[in-house]
């Protein structure tokens, strides 16, 4: 048993050290596993395995949901949201407060579970266990900031009173991706909780504990059992019915699915927001520190094995110090330490799936075939686990290859010169992905005006991806085909509210009065108009 195993003890482990043996085995404790799928509903009494990356053993098998459980999980979570909506703001807040507490708390567990699940490094799990107490914080910090009823302008000053109320929208369907398993399947459902909705979430199949476990520590925070379902099985077949039931959907997911998604929610008139794939740029201009640019610029790339929508697919470096910058940013890259592992102490893990491998290996294969150099990596590594991949780093690359244009969503990066700034973020912005940018520059200013010509929606400014997407108060998310709406901030909470106006008149009404004509009603609206102007009034 790994020395951080937490007391409640979920892991056992196999026969053989993770760290030297690819065919590493690792189970989990039955009762540990059915304390999370006991969430799920189904009533099928089909179940589908899940596997570890890590050595490619069965971890669990998961209870499957049909068409008809997911309509009992809007049943559920509508009975719920209708209490809930009544619950005080404060009650709300403060539970998300305690969730907060309960995840650093429970934060070994939760990474165990993360890294045995998704295959990733201990490091790039702590990830996740750090942005949901960050989110729960944020929004519990500041609810009414974002809920409380506002006041605004009425059009005759005095007379004319306007308030306007959050009300939920009710029940929100989630549909979370593998890659960030925990953070993805709550961070976006933390905040319409607090508006006062329930959710049905539809995590991705292949990392459903990790979501159970968030299920589960809502619970625990004290938030009623039924405000959160769970439903389990493949996108393609519960999507539709998920999307059916709500009345709002969030969808974290693929450029491609995300589309389906967007169509469906329109033909049932309710919103969605699209969180999408990106083919992100970092800027290397030519007074960046490098050492510090280096450094940025692995974590941009490799973080998670690149299977991270904000990550850096395309690197463009200034003339002047190109050859210094590649120099350091391949000696970093060669210098990483790969593994299948519950340590600490490793720089990138596996990728999740065999799907995940053959597309980058299709995408490198591809770029070599055509003329791209490899600088750094290059190569699958079955030897520390089935999906294993190096970090790469490919130079060469040119439009007719498929990795120029087209999000690789693994640990490639294809590196580019520029000689003015200008063409650098014209090819920045090329193509149609617009979710996340970063700038390396000693010169805050110069990169806060760069960024301005940049059409993403996070910039970044010497740094790679943290910096926007740990500050909560900030909006984030794409811009053109990497997403609509945005998570984080007040708009990552009023997305699952309905604003409802409300006025109350006093004294005059709109309408002729005291037996004007309408002719005359006119004129005098007319003067109020203008004078209002005169007075400066909006
Ligand atoms: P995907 O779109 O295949 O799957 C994501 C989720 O959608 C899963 O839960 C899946 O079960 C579900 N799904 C699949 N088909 C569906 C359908 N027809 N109807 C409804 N739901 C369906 O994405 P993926 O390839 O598994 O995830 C990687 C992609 O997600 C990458 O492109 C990445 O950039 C993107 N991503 C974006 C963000 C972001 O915040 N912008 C974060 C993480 C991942």
């Amino acid at each position: 048993m790994s020395e951080h195993t937490p007391a409640s003890g979920p892991l056992v482990e196999g026969p053989h050290d993770p760290e030297h043996d690819p065919r590493a085995s690792y189970a989990l404790e039955p009762e540990y596993v059915a304390s999370l799928t006991r969430r799920i509903v189904s009533s099928t009494g089909r179940t589908a395995p899940v596997f570890s990356p890590l050595g490619g053993q069965p971890l669990a098998h998961i209870p499957q949901s049909s068409t008809a459980d997911v309509a009992q999980a809007y049943v559920r979570a509508r009975r719920a949201q209708a209490a809930w909506a009544r619950t005080s703001l404060d009650e709300r807040a403060a539970m998300l407060l305690r969730l907060h507490d309960l995840v650093l708390d429970r934060q070994e567990e939760i990474i165990d579970l993360v890294v045995l699940e998704s295959g990733k490094a201990r490091k790039h799990a702590f990830d996740e266990p750090l942005h949901i107490a960050l989110t729960a914080r944020y929004y519990g910090r500041t609810a009414h900031q974002h809920l409380d009823t506002e006041r605004k302008l009425g059009v005759v000053p005095g007379l004319t009173r306007v308030e306007v109320n959050r009300v939920p929208k009710g029940v929100v369907g989630i549909i979370s991706p593998w890659n960030y398993p925990f953070t993805m399947a709550l961070c976006d459902g933390i905040p319409a909780l607090l508006a006062g909705n329930a959710v049905v979430a539809k995590p991705d199949a292949q990392t459903m504990l990790s979501a159970l476990l968030g299920a589960q520590l809502l619970e625990e925070a004290g938030f009623p059992p039924d405000l959160w379902q769970v439903v389990a099985g493949p996108g393609a077949e519960l999507g539709t019915p998920v999307i059916d039931g709500a009345d709002y959907v969030c969808f974290t997911g693929s450029t491609a699915t995300g589309r389906l998604i967007a169509r469906q929610c329109a033909e049932r008139l309710i919103g969605c927001s699209l969180e999408l794939g990106g083919k992100n740029p970092l800027l290397v201009l030519r007074d960046a520190d490098l050492e510090k640019a280096a450094e940025g610029a692995v974590r941009a790339s490799f973080s998670n094995a690149g299977q991270l929508c904000v990550s850096m697919e395309r690197l463009f470096v200034a003339d002047q110090v190109y050859d210094r910058f590649v120099e350091r940013f391949v000696a970093r890259t060669q210098a990483m330490t790969l593994g299948a592992s519950l340590e600490w102490g490793v720089d990138m893990g596996s990728l999740v799936s065999q799907a995940q491998l053959d597309t980058v290996q299709a995408h490198v294969g591809d770029a070599v075939a055509r003329g791209a150099r490899v600088l750094a990596g290059g190569r699958a590594r079955p030897d520390l686990g089935p999906y294993f991949f190096e970090p790469t780093i490919l130079e060469g690359v040119t439009p007719d290859m498929t990795c120029f244009g087209q999000e690789t969503f693994g640990p490639v990066v294809s590196i580019y010169r520029f000689h003015d700034e200008a063409d650098a973020v014209a090819r920045a912005n090329a193509g149609e992905y617009g979710l996340n940018a970063s700038i390396y520059t000693q010169d805050g200013a110069r990169g806060r005006a760069i960024a301005r010509q940049v059409t993403c929606g996070t910039v970044n400014i010497n740094e790679a991806f943290g910096a926007t997407f740990a500050s909560i108060d900030s909006p984030m998310g794409g811009m053109r085909e990497s997403g609509m709406g945005r998570r984080q901030g007040s708009e990552g909470i009023h997305r699952y509210t309905e604003s409802q106006s409300v006025a109350t008149q006093r004294l005059i009404r709109f309408a002729p009065m005291l037996g004007m004509s309408d002719e005359r009603y006119a004129q005098v609206m007319t003067a109020q108009l203008r004078l209002m102007k005169k007075l400066g009034r909006a």
